[in-house]
């Protein structure tokens, strides 16, 4: 009888975890947030999950990290469910910018001066202004709320650390609100936009978090375990092309090509992917390479894909 592929990974992943896991000594972890410098250099784990909810765990899968840029994928899908299409994109477009993930260059250089997609800080921060609620306080409640469900995790919570460290020092991105602001971008006080943005960046999860988050996304915005309907496929589907176009920063056509996934990695070195249909997959890394991607996450996920022919191309 032939083995299945979740029992061939289920045999193949340590393995590929400690070799890619050599690659970490040929990184850097982030330090412009202080408290990511803390992060383990050498830790690589991966965590897989079908609709099934068969899993697959190899290497370092039960570090918690926070989220960092992957929250923006859930942030703007949550904007969408507020606001509806127009309502989002009025304010944030729909291209990648080939600039840095926290440049603020285009701004002021292309009219009319909103940021150019969802998932760069300028348009993760716009997208903060649109979360509803009352106040700062409510509108991170409903984020936490939203991540928690999509995670099947009631205990998910903020890394108090991270977050006072990135609002202590985010003198970039305050700027960069301040700019949106002045632009008609942002709605409210800029200090409360901040304060939601900081917050859903701190937000810290394990590699099954991920895979739960990216196994909705995988099936069209509905849990295939419980049946439940999340997220409208809409919405879905124009997050899966962010991810696709801009999620894994100025390495997305590169990544494009060998991995052929959505997917969207954040500055701790996490990764959330997915192959359609069929799996949900988190993964961390904290060494990144000079795009600011997980190095050894890329590398494995490139092996998983080549092997298993996942490309969607
Ligand atoms: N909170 C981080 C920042 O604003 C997120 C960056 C990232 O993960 O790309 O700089």
């Amino acid at each position: 009888m032939s083995l299945t592929e979740i029992q061939r990974l289920q045999t193949l992943l340590p393995t590929w975890v400690e070799t890619n896991r050599l690659l970490c000594a040929n990184g850097k972890v982030a330090s412009y947030i202080p408290e990511l410098a803390k992060s383990p250099i050498d830790a690589l784990g991966i965590h897989l999950i079908n609709a099934q909810g068969n899993s697959v765990s190899a290497g370092n899968s039960e570090l918690t990290f926070t989220m960092q840029s992957i929250s923006k994928v859930f942030t703007l899908i949550l904007a969408l469910m507020d606001n509806g299409e127009s309502g989002v994109f009025d304010k944030v477009g729909m291209e990648p910018t080939g600039d840095n993930f926290n440049s603020m260059l285009k701004l002021e250089l292309v009219q009319p001066g909103i940021p150019f997609n969802p998932l760069i800080n300028a348009g993760a921060i716009a997208i903060s202004s649109l979360i509803a609620g009352e106040s700062p306080t409510e509108k991170s409640r409903r984020v936490l709320e939203f991540f928690r469900l999509l995670s099947n995790n009631r205990s998910l919570d903020y890394d108090l650390d991270v977050y006072r460290s990135e609002s202590d020092t985010a003198n970039l991105n305050r700027s960069m609100a301040y700019f949106l602001k002045d632009n008609g971008v942002l709605e409210g006080a800029v200090e409360d936009v901040l304060d939601v943005y900081f917050r859903h960046c701190s937000i810290c999860v394990t590699c099954t978090d991920l895979a739960q988050m990216a196994l909705v996304l995988a099936h069209n915005g509905t849990n295939p375990i419980t049946g439940e309907e999340l997220i409208p496929r809409r919405y879905v589907q124009i997050a899966k092309t962010f991810m696709t176009t801009c999620g894994m920063y100025n390495a997305s056509g590169e990544f494009a090509i060998q991995v052929g996934l959505p997917a969207k990695s954040g500055v701790s070195g996490g990764i959330l992917t997915l192959v359609p249909g069929r799996y949900g997959i988190g993964l961390v890394g904290p060494s990144l390479n000079r795009k600011g991607n997980s190095i050894a996450g890329v590398a494995l996920l490139e092996q998983m894909s080549q092997t298993f022919d996942w490309s969607l191309f």
